[in-house]
């Protein structure tokens, strides 16, 4: 145990959910930091703080996020159930590493090392994704190492590598928005999904210069000048007509274009065929919409493009958001002071999830597996030889996919992530998962996917632990530890440890102390695309503000990436030629309508968090599928009436929200809900074939009224 805080020392941390990593301050309410009461109430309190994403602002998540760590259900016991059939029972810590450390050796020696599986998360701290990482390739020798960031951003990264030689989501502090006179948000609801960041946008919205593509009338959509409502996976043809429109109305910026970019030509010969009328009669937005939206742009002093999910989680996912960046340099916006292109990633540690090597093709530093110099080197900081490295395995829904298939993993350790929530065709993910022969999660309350498992490690929750993340500015923050967990819960730390040491690793291969990892961390990433080589806990304990690259020790950080050059060998950056290709599975008579699915104010992902937040779920207690009144009454359903939304994969339950400014042609369903209520019940794993992106944002379905209600 570590010594009581005094209630009136507030410890100074960050929310626990998205990647805004809004500043806040956490003081334990009982005079120590313990919570053990049986309701938790008022244990623990929350106060914003000021911070550069946030300002002193929070929204209702962060507000009421105390709350998770009081929730009802938070596991502190190992569960374990011998057979399929028996139920999870409490064991030892001992009785459950032993047994998992044995089954897995069992596995592997009968189908190879491959036959285990990691599951990581976008919300797991920079150590712990390092951790992991490093666990499955030494520990366990597999190949087979993936994370549910591939459904969040590797399309945003992949696009950002291609474009720009390199990946960090916004290039540049979120404060810089602020002078924005312009800004077009693509695919972003950021007035639900993280509000403080609206107070970025003030000046742009002011300015009249605040454009959103969305075919929803979001939150965020009602503060713009222009709303732009394209039908779901139009959106790559939109960007083709803006460019066109951009060339066709004087607007190119040709010193920037020849000075700091290559691959003009080559894009343009496709945009010139997606002249703005034709992009109309493809997308729904008027060609004068598209023309006005570039003028906003072209003229601004001060303008940027970003995007999110809505533009990336596509089956041409690379491609749109690559568009949008072909945009951004057609007008001269990237690598300048004041104007920018940026993507919105959304999980708390988004950003660095994908850097420090739990993805399928990626050593830490975000560094290429397949490369020999990159395997040496990391090779080395891990003592072992990297002939034995393993390389590339199969991407999240791939992997998920081949699990007890012949030739796929036989068994999965899932930290950080709930894909039975939230992985596509989600009914089919369970179905793999019940195949295997050892499903293990390490969560802190059982979560749909922890239900499922045959053990269950109860770990401990963001201010129980010290760790960092790294935000959606590649700012490298220290979540602080502000009361003790409970009694009975380790860190996945202290899991990974366990779990090696059992399977023969040496005891300090695999450190428990986030510092200790921290610092293995920094040799790792050295040299590497994201080298943290130079940032120390001393130096963010200290309140130093550093976004990475941190090559050494005195370096002050890199808050603005590409000023003077692009990564590319060649210091520009690279236009993409890329066509609309349109959604992999377009309505037809049998399903006539596109659904999308996305966040609302209070819940953040999988819900596993927030729907055992009281307040939360008062406010948003259940699932609903918007749809345009016309369409329900086609479809019989009038407004709060239960309706069952049924693609080729599956239905999930909604009720109906009559909403006249969605698109007729659109329903919209949010994706936080378990059960029959799993938005991804429907949705469509056409993959993105350079990212391997689940398209999320559109599949073909249609409505039925829900018998008996
Ligand atoms: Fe937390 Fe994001 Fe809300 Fe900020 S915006 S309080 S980081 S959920």
């Amino acid at each position: 145990r570590m010594p009581a805080l005094a209630a009136s020392a507030p410890t100074e941390t960050h929310c626990p959910y998205c990647a805004l990593q809004c500043g806040m301050a956490l003081t334990a309410a009982n005079g120590t930091n313990t919570v053990e009461s049986s309701t938790g109430a008022g244990l623990v309190t929350v106060a914003p703080r000021d911070f550069p994403t946030n300002r002193g602002g929070l929204c209702q998540k962060g507000w009421t996020s105390a709350s998770v760590l009081t929730a009802p259900g938070r596991l502190t016991r190992p569960l374990l159930r011998p057979h399929r059939a028996a139920p999870l029972r409490p064991v030892s810590w001992d009785v459950a590493l032993g047994h998992v450390a044995h089954r897995l050796r069992q596995i592997q020696a009968a189908h190879g090392r491959d036959a285990i599986a990691v599951f990581g998360g976008g919300g797991l701290t920079n150590e712990k994704a390092y951790a992991l990482g490093k666990f499955a390739r030494v520990a366990l020798g597999t190949s087979q190492v993936d994370y549910n960031g591939r459904f969040c951003m590797s399309s945003a990264a992949a696009a950002g590598i291609r474009a720009f030689g390199l990946d960090r989501g916004l290039p540049f502090p979120v404060t810089d928005l602020d002078g924005a006179d312009a800004v077009v948000l693509v695919g972003a609801n950021v007035a639900e999904t993280m509000p403080p960041f609206t107070q970025h946008l003030r000046r742009a919205v002011d300015n009249g210069g605040l454009v959103v593509v969305d075919p929803r009338r979001t939150a965020t959509a009602e503060q713009a000048a222009l709303h732009l409502r394209p039908a779901p996976g139009t959106d790559l043809a939109l960007a083709l007509g803006m460019l066109h429109a951009a060339v066709a109305d004087g607007h190119l910026d040709h010193a920037y274009i020849t000075e700091r970019t290559t691959g003009f030509d080559a894009a343009w010969r496709v945009a010139a065929r997606w002249w703005p009328e034709r992009a109309e009669r493809v997308t729904g937005v008027a060609a004068a919409d598209q023309r006005a939206a570039v003028r906003i742009l072209a003229q601004a002093a001060n303008a940027y493009v970003l995007t999110a999910r809505g533009a990336e989680q596509h089956a041409s996912g690379v491609d749109t958001a690559s568009a949008w960046i072909n945009l951004a340099l057609a007008l001269g916006l990237p690598g300048r002071v004041g104007s920018g292109f940026g993507c919105l990633t959304g999980q708390g540690n988004g950003q660095g999830g994908r850097e420090h090597g739990q993805k399928a093709d990626q050593l830490p530093g975000y560094r290429r597996i397949d490369d020999p110099e990159a395997r040496a080197h990391v090779a080395a900081v891990w003592g072992v030889d990297p002939e034995n490295l393993p390389g590339p395995g199969r991407s999240a829904y791939e992997l998920l996919d081949s699990l007890g298939t012949d030739g796929g993993p036989r068994a999965l350790l899932v930290f950080g992530s709930n894909p039975v929530v939230s992985a596509p065709r989600a009914g089919h993910v369970a179905e793999r998962l019940a195949a295997l022969d050892l499903l293990v999660v390490a969560d802190v309350v059982l979560s749909e996917t922890a239900r499922a498992a045959d053990v269950v490690l109860p770990v401990t929750q963001w201010a129980e632990e010290d760790g960092t993340l790294t935000n959606l500015e590649g700012r490298v923050l220290l979540r602080r530890r502000a009361l003790d967990p409970p009694p009975g819960v380790r860190t996945d730390l202290d899991v990974l440890h366990g779990l090696a040491v059992r399977l023969g690793q040496p005891a300090d291969r695999f450190p428990t102390d986030a510092e200790t990892v921290f610092e293995e961390l920094r040799r790792a990433s050295a040299g590497g695309p994201a080298d943290y080589s130079g940032v120390t806990w001393e130096r963010l304990r200290a309140g130093e503000q550093l976004h990475w690259p941190v090559p050494s020790p005195g370096h002050p950080g890199t808050p603005r990436l590409f000023l003077d050059r692009f990564a590319h060998p060649d210091g520009r950056a690279r236009f993409a030629a890329v066509d609309h290709r349109g959604p992999a599975e377009p309505p037809d008579a049998e399903y006539p309508l596109h659904a999308t699915t996305g966040r609302v104010l209070q819940h953040y992902q999988s819900g596993a968090q927030t729907r055992r937040v009281a307040e939360l779920v008062s406010a948003a207690p259940e699932s609903f599928v918007e749809v345009h009144p016309d369409t329900a009454a086609r479809a019989g359903l009038g407004d709060g009436e239960l309706a069952r939304v049924v693609s080729r994969r599956g239905s999930a339950v909604a009720r109906v929200r009559h909403t006249p400014t969605i698109r007729q042609d659109t329903v919209f369903l949010p994706f936080h809900f378990g059960d029959d209520q799993r938005a991804n019940l429907v949705t469509n794993p056409a993959l993105d074939p350079t990212s391997r992106m689940p398209e999320f944002k559109v599949c073909a379905v249609r409505l039925e009224p829900l018998a008996g209600e």
